[in-house]
């Protein structure tokens, strides 16, 4: 069974002009896959990552997320599910400017009923993994892009979840940075991970295993 199963699925956002945005998407992703999706701006890229990500919802067609269809659920499952299952990477960090590296890192844990020393721990462990052992105290406006684009992987592991969407996640840094964030996602990709990369990179997106492209919500295989 896949682990992300797309099947016809069409977003149209309402408004005074309704827009189409994806047009009968089938995607299969299964446990382990490293995918790249790429496009051009205003494709549908982060549109289809919301979708995945359950932070949007499909206007028809169905998603299965592994085995389970989450296309007619709740809010509020939806949030629980997103909590649990996915680990989110944007290209803005999006860490919150008040908290240490160790506590943004420690941030989904908080809504689990963990007690903070097991929280603090675990994203202890998730900050070695990805190389910033002696920054956990830093605040994130002491951390270079690179420093808090690793931090914003942290916390996105720190659940363990099933599938990791980065969107756009070496867009705002230099290239040393994001060739570091790159082979970050190497070896999360190496340990097991489940990864949809998007990106504007080509070379990014050839480290991936399969590579996608989205064009005008209609989605092709890169051979
Ligand atoms: P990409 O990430 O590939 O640049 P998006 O998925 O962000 O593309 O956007 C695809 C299209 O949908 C764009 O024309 C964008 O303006 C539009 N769009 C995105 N989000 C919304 C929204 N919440 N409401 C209305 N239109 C939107
Ligand atoms: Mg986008």
């Amino acid at each position: 069974m896949s682990l992300i199963h797309l099947k016809d699925v069409n977003k149209t956002y309402q408004g005074a002009q309704p827009l189409h945005v994806l047009k009968g998407i089938d995607l299969d992703i299964e446990r382990g896959e490293f995918v790249s999706i790429m496009g051009a701006s205003g494709s549908g890229k982060s549109t289809l990552m919301h979708i995945l990500g359950l932070l949007d919802t499909l206007s028809s067609g169905s998603y299965l997320l592994c085995g389970t269809d989450v296309s007619h659920l709740s809010p509020a499952a939806l949030t629980a599910r997103r909590a649990s299952e996915i680990g989110f990477v944007f290209q803005q960090f999006q860490l919150l400017p008040g908290l240490t590296a160790l506590e943004n890192t420690a941030l989904p844990l908080a809504i689990g009923g963990i007690p903070r020393s097991v929280r603090l721990a675990r994203a202890r462990a998730a900050l070695l993994s990805v190389g910033l052992g002696d920054r956990m105290e830093h605040l994130p406006n002491a951390l270079s892009g690179g420093q808090q684009q690793r931090v914003a992987i942290a916390r996105a592991i720190i659940t363990r979840p099933c599938v990791l969407l980065a969107d756009e996640p070496t867009a705002g840094l230099d290239p040393v940075s994001a060739a570091d964030v790159l082979a970050l996602f190497d070896s999360l990709h190496e340990s097991g991970h489940t990864i949809v990369l998007i990106t504007h990179d080509p070379a990014a997106a050839r480290r991936a295993t399969r590579r996608l492209r989205l064009e005008n919500g209609v989605l092709f295989n890169i051979q």
